[in-house]
């Protein structure tokens, strides 16, 4: 036996001690059965069948009162938001030990695939609701397109705080080694670079940015002063006009301040990023990023031309650029 396939086999045997074996203590609802959850339950799924939320209904139906749908059996056991982190969790979870143990051999992936549940009878207002899991069987390994891994199988059953049965749920998840993608094997194969954050089109700027998309800076203008203003937006400041129109900028400018971004990497963005806001002759100011001049280079107040370009292959965006002598 090769080293690889005797610690496979140890591993396995390892697995194997966990089958059977309960996941921790009993779960135990934390709240009874209430016409409140219940009520949020059918409105979230759409659930509109009046056995659920009124009494006089559900008497019709041959119930002793209204009940819960016997899809929320899992509901009323779930921990809420305790689940985001472990370490309040039992330290005693057998399935989370397990997990671990994977974790260490590489099974550092998890993928739910399937569960079942099967429900014994309505629940009614008032109940608690207990539930039980055991680690029911781990697969041998398989190998699947996510990558090598085994199936683990956990059965859960629930009960009522007399023992009542109410049903029962197996949950699979596969615990698998994420296969490696191919260093570089095929060029044509790795993704596109991505493109630039799409510019923000609402009701009162949609107008600018197709200005942009015709190769044209444009300056929102009042109907009625005269004054501009940008970024662009439904009232005059001035005079409280909602009457607009739009003047079309030279593109000469110099610069008010700008900064340059060296970190965090931002997908479709080149670093270092100088970005700037620019004094418009016509007396606005545009933020931009700047081109065509290093980044120690740049200078407060020096002369700056807005040239319309291609972003990238899906948008346009106004580029300025030192300005030439
Ligand atoms: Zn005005």
């Amino acid at each position: 036996m090769s080293k690889v396939e005797e610690r496979k086999s140890e591993f396995e045997a390892k697995l194997k001690t966990y089958v059977g074996l309960p996941d921790g203590p009993v779960t135990v609802g934390r709240d009874p059965v209430n016409e409140t959850m219940i009520r949020h339950w059918c409105e979230a799924m759409g659930d509109t069948n009046p056995v659920y939320v009124d009494a006089a209904a559900a008497l019709a139906h041959g119930f002793e009162g209204l009940v819960a749908p016997p899809t929320m059996l899992q509901a009323w056991i779930l921990p809420g938001y305790e689940m985001h982190d472990r370490s309040t969790m039992q330290s005693e979870n057998k399935q989370l030990e397990l997990h671990s143990l994977f974790d260490a051999e590489g099974y550092t992936g998890v993928v739910a695939t399937n569960t079942e549940q099967e429900y014994t009878r309505y629940l009614r207002p008032g109940e608690e609701v207990h539930a039980e899991t055991h680690i029911e069987s781990i697969s041998e390994q398989k190998t699947t397109g996510l990558g090598v891994g085994y199936f683990i199988v956990t059965r859960t059953l629930f009960t009522n705080q007399e023992g009542d049965d109410l049903g029962w749920m197996t949950f699979r998840v596969l615990k698998f080694r994420p296969s490696q993608p191919a260093a570089a094997a095929d060029a044509e194969a790795a993704p596109a670079k991505p493109s630039r954050i799409k510019s923000p089109r609402g009701f009162d700027n949609a107008w600018w940015w197709e200005g942009i998309d015709e190769g044209r800076l444009l300056i929102q203008a009042c109907n009625d002063c005269g004054a501009l203003r940008h970024p662009p937006r439904p009232v005059c400041g001035a005079c409280h006009s909602s009457e607009w129109g739009s003047i079309e900028a030279s593109g000469r400018g110099t610069v008010h301040s700008y900064t340059v971004l060296y970190h965090p990497p931002i997908p479709g963005y080149d670093l270092p990023l100088p970005v700037a806001l620019v004094d418009l002759e016509e007396g606005t100011r545009v933020v931009a990023n700047l081109k065509g001049v290093p980044p120690d280079e740049i200078e407060i107040g020096m002369p700056v031309q807005c040239r319309v370009e291609d972003a990238d292959e899906t948008m346009k965006l106004p580029f300025f650029h030192p300005a030439a002598d």
